[in-house]
This record gives structure tokens, sequence and C-alpha cells, in this order.
């Protein structure tokens, strides 16, 4: 674990980080997630790199989350018949929508997703390989879409389609997404995120599955539909965490609206206590080049400025030239800009309605954060849930949250400024458990002599969902609290 960055990294793995050595180059450079893309590989592949990010975190003594990403039902064309095909502006071109459709040529292909004629009507704009090529509908003949090249191009096998706009009625679990859920519970992943998301009945469904397939990961949902920001709030609600997923969301709604929803997106997240990713192409060049853009400098930076939890690295990382060198370079950029993040001061501002005790008590802690010189927080938590209200408010003072549980670890690693940590307090006395966290985390050099502390816990140290309590310490020179010396 990285001592003093706050935004969490989440590296995709995938042949370039399968060279020898190259896993743990990556986590130590900071990856502190790594992503299984499960739209490529098969699931031995995802099942070893799974094993061997585990061995390599253990090696380090620290721990790191798996993301498990279902592929959804993304839409394909078909394969030519003779390799790729140019298509030329201005031409005809038929989308073959028939089960048994021929293999293409410069004039037809056919389709994955046989519904696509009912769901189009002339002068739609159709885009393929993620809007590289475009279509405009003119007439439907049973399965067959006719279309106009509005801008053509070279097109190969299996290239996404996507409507502009959106509104494409297919769900977002395919047959092989719910099998790879059965993947993901075991190759217990710590986060499945779902592709394609058009409700929160997509994250319930998934949910369920995953459940009754004897996985408790987080579910991700991945915004990347144009349906999904007409349901936002609510997708939102349903799930743990979001990802803006930028590839897909960028062909569906036009480029130009992707920095205002990126920011929407993080900002509803965090108001409704969710965990946010913001993914795709934020160092692109660097699948070839050692040093990013400057453009790409700046889009890091502003993700953390934006105040994303993590940042996500997909080709750089999976096929790229030196994935270590990446991971590098977004590790140094999200210092340099939570150097410049500005903590919000009104965090009361931020809160809508207080209704829980431990959400109560973390906006006490942060309220106490803003107005007095602390070095640190402390929660002790079960499942992580009193660290995750407390990193909402994004502060500018470290949390350190201390659990029993190795899950709640793996879970707690996708939160900005959180440092989770092992810590075996149990007992009858909740003010014993308090002053042998602050001993531990004095014994660790994170706190010193002089220290003040915020701490949260609950009355029931040992069993979740209890948090009502908040304590301000003072840290003596053995690193026992003093208001706990005489206990
Ligand atoms: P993908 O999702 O990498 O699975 O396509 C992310 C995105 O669309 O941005
Ligand atoms: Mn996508």
């Amino acid at each position: 674990m990285n001592t003093t960055r706050r935004t969490r990294i989440v590296a995709t793995l995938g042949p370039a980080t399968d060279a020898p050595g190259m896993l743990e180059r990556t986590l130590r450079e900071g990856v502190d997630v790594v992503r299984l893309n499960l739209s490529h590989g098969e699931a031995d592949d995802h099942l070893r790199r799974a094993r061997e990010a585990h061995a390599a975190a253990a090696k380090l003594g620290r721990e790191v989350g798996v993301l498990a990403d279902l592929q959804g039902p993304k839409i394909r064309i078909k394969r030519f018949a003779n390799g790729p095909v140019q298509l030329e502006t201005g031409a005809d071109f038929t989308l073959d929508c028939r089960a048994d459709a021929p293999l293409g040529d410069a004039t037809h292909v056919g389709v994955s997703y046989l519904g696509l004629p009912g769901d189009v009507k002339a002068g739609d704009h159709l885009l393929l390989d993620d809007g590289l090529l475009e279509l405009e509908v003119k007439s439907i003949d049973g399965a067959q879409i006719h279309c106009r090249v509005t801008i053509g191009g070279k097109l190969s096998d299996r290239k996404g389609l996507n409507r502009k706009g959106g509104g494409l009625s297919l769900g977002a679990l395919s047959d092989k997404d719910r099998a790879d859920i059965k993947l993901a519970a075991q190759l217990k992943a710590d986060f499945l995120a779902v592709s394609f998301v058009r409700s929160a009945d997509d994250i319930v469904e998934a949910r369920k599955l995953l459940r009754e397939a004897g996985g408790n990961a987080w579910l991700v949902a991945k915004i990347e539909r144009a349906e999904a920001i007409a349901a936002l709030e609510e997708i939102i609600d349903a799930s743990d965490a979001v990802m803006v997923a930028r590839g897909d969301l960028g062909v569906e709604i036009g480029d130009a609206e992707l920095p205002g929803l990126q920011k929407k997106i993080i900002r509803e997240a965090l108001a409704r206590n969710r965990v946010v990713i913001t993914a795709t192409q934020m160092l692109q060049s660097m699948v070839e080049s050692p040093i990013p853009t400057r453009a790409e400098v700046l889009d890091v930076a502003n993700a953390v400025i934006d105040g994303t939890d993590a940042v996500m690295l997909s080709q750089e990382s999976a096929a790229g030239k030196h994935p270590d060198v990446a991971v590098a370079a977004m590790s140094r950029i999200c210092l340099g800009a939570e150097r410049q993040f500005v903590p919000v001061e009104n965090i009361s501002a931020l809160t809508h309605r207080l209704d829980r005790t431990d959400q109560a008590i973390a906006m006490a802690a942060m309220f106490l954060a803003t107005q007095m010189p602390v070095r640190a927080i402390v929660a002790l938590t079960e499942s992580g849930t009193t660290a995750q209200w407390l990193s909402r408010y994004r502060s500018s003072v470290p949390i350190y949250a201390l659990t029993p549980s190795a899950e709640a670890c793996r879970h707690m690693v996708l939160l900005r400024d959180v440092k989770p940590l092992p810590f075996e307090g149990k007992g009858a006395y909740p003010a014993l458990v308090v002053r042998e966290a602050v001993r531990q985390l004095f014994q660790s050099g994170d706190l010193a002599e002089g220290d003040r502390v915020l701490l949260t816990h609950g009355d029931h140290t040992g069993r979740g969902g209890g948090t009502n309590t908040l304590k301000l310490l003072s840290v003596g020179p053995d690193g026992i609290a003093e208001s706990l010396r005489d206990l």
C-alpha cells in the first residue's frame, strides 16, 4: 500500500502483465485493484491471473482487490469472407440480422443481435468500431437493415456496433455474463462490474445471481449507455460503485457531453455514499510511449480534482509495452493532483439528510477534521462501512480503517483517502480495544507523540454495523492515548 497517495489505481491484466515479474512490478508501482476483463480470454486465464495477483500482493505484504468485469451485451458485427473491407462514404451497406447470415463483404455483414431491426428506424445513425465509421439507416426489410455509409473507413471482423443516442432494448446480462458471474464467485472477486447497465434492475439481478453463486463482491455499474444517464440516481443507489466508462459512453452520447457527465457521475456517486472509478484511455498513448501526453496528464489530474476514488488503466496495462511504467506515471500524476485538490470546507452542504447513526458519526468526525488540526481519523470497522462514509467527504486528513476482516480490507482498497489495516482487537471493553488500536498505529509509525486523533467505533467491537461513538484522543509519548491511560 502506498502510504501517501490517496487516489486508487485499477489496472487491467492481460498478455502484457503476464510477462515474467511484470505483475509484481505493477503492484509495486502502486496498483490497488487488478481488473480481469471477461470480454477476452478463457476462464482458466482469469483464475490464474487472480491467483497470481494475490500471490504477488502477499509477497509485498499487502492486499490487492480483484475486479471481474463482465462483457455485457455488446453488439458486434459478424465476420467477413475475405478479411477487412473498405466502406466508401456514400455507398450502400446492409446489416443482415438473420441467424444464418452469410459471411460479409463490402455490401453487407451479419450482426450478433437478431433483434436489431425492431430497435431501429429510418434516419437512425449506427456507429461501428467505437464510432470510427457511421451508417445511416435508410429502410428496414424484415431482418435486413439497409443503410448508407455516412463516414467510411476500414471495417474488420467482430467490431462493436452502437446506436447514436442509445435506445437498444437488449438486456444487460447475456448468457455468457450469467456463466461469468459464477466464475467471478469462484475466483473470489472483490468487485463485479456489470457492463451496459440500463436500469437499477440490471444491478439487482446481477447481485442476486452473484449471491446465489456464493460471491460476496461489491457491484460496480458501468455507466456507458444513454439510458443509464436517464436512470443515474437509481442505478447509483442499487450499486456499491460506479464506473465512468468513457469509451462506450462517448460513442453513445457524443464526446462533447463526456466532461460534464464525468463530473456529474462523480458528484452524484459521492453524495449517495458510493465509490466511483474513472476509466478508459486515461494514458492511451502509453500503450506505445514511455511518457504520457500533456493532455493525458491533465485528464488523470482532472479526474482526481473532480473527486474520483480511482483511475483505471485498460490497454495501457493489459496490452501495452510497459505496464509498470504506465502505473508509475499514473501514481505520480495522482500525487501531483492531490496537492492541488481543495477539500470542501462546508461539509454540511454535501449532506442532504442524516438517517443513519454511522453516517451521522462520520459526518461529525469530518466536520471536526475540517475545523481543528488532527493528524488522522481512525475507524474501527468490521465491514468497512464507516470508512466509506468517512471517505465520501474528501478531507485532507488520512483515514485509517482497522478491521479484523481480510475481505473488508480488499473492498476498502478502492476507497480514496482510506488506508485499510488488519487489526485483531476484540474484547469486552471497547476502551481497551481503542487504546490498542492507537498503540498499533504508533508502533507502525503512522502516529506520533502529541498527535490528535479522531476515532470512531461501536459499543460492541467485533460486530458489524454499530458505529455510534466519536472520540478525540491525544497520543502520549509511549503511544497510549492520554485519556485511556488509567484504565
Ligand atoms: P470496456 O468498458 O473497456 O469494457 O469497454 C469501459 C468503457 O467502455 O469505457
Ligand atoms: Mn465499455
